[in-house]
């Protein structure tokens, strides 16, 4: 018999207005569903949950809608900075990259350290370098440009705010994007890939590139990926954190998520995580969170709100 294998996706929480164009909110099921599709293939073949998770957010990243590669958010500069991480949780080894400007998919980058570099966290020019050293695909700055998220920029421009992408508007504009899987060898993966902040400023990082923060993978527990208000992220060191409440007090995944939600403050966001028996949670505490999530029995589903 095959053993279970399942993954969950998220494409950003936040507010995410009801009366948003349906036709935007039909090109985001669409775009979560073909980053289901990926992932799902590649565990479906056999392959590696940290594959599989990575397939998902690079699929998320190539697609101009989320807050990620292509699409991202722009800084204060009116340029891009991006950052991801990956964690495999069948030896704890993580991979994460901050800052980064001109590597086409962020999460290759992260992978490529976490595979290739005796480090976990690689910043700026620096990160750009190690792709380039191995042979990841390098982009001008503005391939990540998009007019949506332009229009956002001069918005909080304008209003002088630093703004979370889910926040720069009452519509949708949002998308740090993240997966998180169980393979038929029972192997747990993490990973999330995000543009940050719009406007942000000083070279802010968020949640996204720290492990423990917004992204954390152990086959012992569980394996999460952020999104939300990353400052909040950090302090509550939340992917972590469910982690810990799972092996220091033999919580469920379940209840451990209830509690860490229930740590953050109203609309902090949310995250997406799963154990070693295919069990998956999607909390948020947010108005909405794109999410999705398929497995070894057939589910397959996307959703937005409740
Ligand atoms: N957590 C991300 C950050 O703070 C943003 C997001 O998830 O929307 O950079």
């Amino acid at each position: 018999m095959i053993s279970k294998y399942a993954i969950a996706i998220h494409g950003g929480a936040g507010v995410i207005n009801k009366q948003t164009d349906p036709e935007r909110i039909k090109a985001y099921k669409i775009g979560l569903s073909g980053a289901l599709q990926r992932g799902i293939d590649v565990l479906k073949s056999g392959g590696s949950a940290i594959d599989a998770t990575i397939q998902a957010v690079k699929s998320m990243e190539d697609n101009p809608l989320f807050n990620a590669g292509l699409g991202a958010v722009y800084n204060s500069d009116g340029e891009h900075e991006l950052d991801a991480s990956v964690m495999d949780g069948k030896n704890l080894k993580s991979g994460a990259v901050t800052g980064v400007r001109t590597t086409k998919n962020p999460i290759l980058l992260a992978k490529a350290v976490m595979d290739k570099s005796e480090h976990i966290l690689l910043s700026g020019p620096g990160a750009d370098k190690f792709a380039k050293l191995n042979g990841l695909e390098q982009v001008k700055n503005n391939y990540y440009d998009t007019e949506y998220r332009y229009k956002a920029w001069i918005k909080a421009m304008n209003e002088d705010k630093v703004l979370l992408d889910h926040t720069s508007d009452s519509n949708i504009s949002l998308g740090t994007v993240g997966a998180v899987a169980l393979d038929i060898h029972n192997n747990l993966a993490a990973s999330t890939s995000t543009g940050g902040m719009t406007n942000k400023k000083f070279m802010r990082i968020g949640d996204t590139p720290i492990i423990g923060a917004g992204t954390y993978a152990n086959n012992s527990s569980c394996a999460v990926s952020c999104t939300g208000k990353g400052e909040l992220f950090i302090t509550n060191c939340v992917a972590f954190d469910i982690h810990a409440k799972m092996t220091y007090l033999g919580l469920s995944l379940e209840e451990a998520s209830l509690y860490t939600l229930k740590d953050l403050s109203q609309d902090a966001g949310g995250f997406i995580a799963i154990d070693g028996t295919g069990t998956i949670v999607m909390p948020f505490n947010s108005l909405g969170m794109f999410r999705g999530k398929a497995d070894s029995s057939g589910l397959f589903d996307v959703a937005i709100w409740d």
